[in-house]
């Protein structure tokens, strides 16, 4: 097998593009894909200041080299969740690849937080699943880094996988509001947001992965244990067996539904949206998501040491 663009042995096999490289070749074409992602989306530029949630994990570290690689303006914000082992181990492996490539981290432990609250705690004073406590935790955070760091754009790592997933999912289920905002670029509807961005969202997880390995990127390759069981997995395992028989069907089922059927999902909009009484940022209600789940943690804790 010989590599496309310069027909040296190819070591990677792209079958969703119908297409293999050699090493220098794939490294080239992923970065190169990614920068045709930002500037086809107007995602941002060379002169604004891009936020890189990064969890440790394979895709958000590849997204962050890769923009280190592109001559991007980048910081990365690590948010500590307080998940045991998955945590420390995730935590360490961003420290080492921020200090390897001299690039500003901010690392946020929730327990150290005002409200100094974990995910698992969270999750077990309220009675919810930790995925969902996880994500309103993550919003809040991000937003609210973004905008204290005056930062003009906030990058995450969901690649085409977690895309497809979560459009099945949202079809599944005919999910209007949702699938009218699954875009890879979701433009601020409040002062206080900015500009959310999702540049790997044409990009395989075998790709990152790929790219990671390729790079000599030291990422946590352990699952968050809460990720078992979750329905998310469910789909990306339909769907790799779709792709399996049908190489590009994720990435068609992707592009082709921001292409022909996202301009007629309208979405609703976000109207009226004030300031949280308690933390300040953007909220529909008196209390944002955040904060009234922190709430509910005190109501319950409050209730039980009454009772014992
Ligand atoms: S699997 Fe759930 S708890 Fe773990 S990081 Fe993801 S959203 Fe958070
Ligand atoms: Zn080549
Ligand atoms: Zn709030």
């Amino acid at each position: 097998m010989k590599c496309r663009r310069c027909t040296a042995k190819a070591t990677v096999q792209l079958r969703s593009h119908n297409a293999a490289f050699c090493r220098g070749c794939f490294l080239f074409f992923f970065q190169r894909n990614v920068e045709r992602s930002i500037e086809r989306e107007h995602m941002f530029t060379r002169d604004e200041r891009v936020l890189v949630a990064v969890s440790g994990g394979k895709d958000s570290l590849a997204l962050w080299d890769t923009l280190i690689e592109l001559g991007y303006q980048t910081e990365g914000l690590y948010l500590g969740l307080g998940i045991g082992a998955y945590s420390s181990a995730s935590q360490a492996k961003t420290e080492r690849f921020a200090t390897d490539h001299g690039v500003a981290l901010h690392v946020v432990p929730l327990e150290d937080e005002a409200d100094g609250l974990a995910i698992p705690e969270v999750a077990a004073a309220t009675r919810r699943q930790p995925c969902a406590a996880c994500g309103t935790f993550k919003r809040h955070y991000f937003d609210r880094a973004a905008r204290d760091g005056g930062f003009d754009v906030l990058a995450t790592g969901h690649n085409l996988d977690d895309e497809a997933a979560r459009l099945l999912g949202n079809v599944l289920h005919w999910q209007l509001p949702y699938l009218a905002k699954q875009q890879p670029v979701l433009l601020p509807t409040h002062p206080r947001f900015v500009r959310k961005v999702r540049p790997l969202f044409r990009t395989s997880e075998y790709e990152s992965a790929t790219y990671a390995f390729l790079r000599g990127i030291d990422y946590v390759v352990e699952e968050c244990p809460n990720a078992h069981g979750a329905t998310q997995l469910v789909y990306k395992d339909l769907l790799n067996r779709l792709e399996h028989t049908m190489p590009g069907s994720k990435l068609a089922f992707v592009t082709d539904f921001l292409r022909r059927a996202h301009p007629l999902f309208n979405a609703a909009p976000d109207a009226g949206l004030g300031e949280c009484e308690r933390c300040g940022m953007p909220s529909a209600g008196e209390l944002c998501g955040y904060c009234r789940l922190v709430a509910e943690v005190e109501r319950r804790r409050h209730a039980t040491a009454a009772h014992s």
